[in-house]
């Protein structure tokens, strides 16, 4: 993706980290699709889905990537993954990783 200056920066803006505490700020280009992100699994072997705000698509993840999520999260991994889901702004679709990713019980 090219960017010019000014894109760059309103970025750049946008990712400064919120206080920890506050709960995440997330402003994103595509609306989160909550109900569609409870409905069950559709593949295999996936525990959870993320959501990429910054591509407008849903993934689903195996266990290892779901454990790779929560980590970048920052957060614990749960006794069972049902209810949870990942939203993020980057995703391995749209980027080389997730980034920014927030784990939501639903
Ligand atoms: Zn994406």
């Amino acid at each position: 993706m090219i960017m010019d200056n000014q894109t760059k920066s309103d970025i750049l803006g946008q990712v400064a980290r919120p206080p920890v505490r506050s709960g995440p700020k997330i402003k994103g280009s595509f609306k989160i699709p909550e109900e569609k992100l409870k409905e069950p699994l559709y593949y295999d072997g996936t525990v959870v889905r993320c959501f990429c705000f910054g591509c407008g698509i849903s993934t689903e993840l195996l266990s290892e990537g779901a454990m790779h999520l929560v980590k970048k999260a920052e957060a614990d991994v749960p006794l069972s993954w049902e209810g949870f889901y990942f939203i993020c702004e980057q995703c391995i679709i749209c980027a080389k990783d997730f980034k920014r990713a927030v784990f939501k019980k639903s």
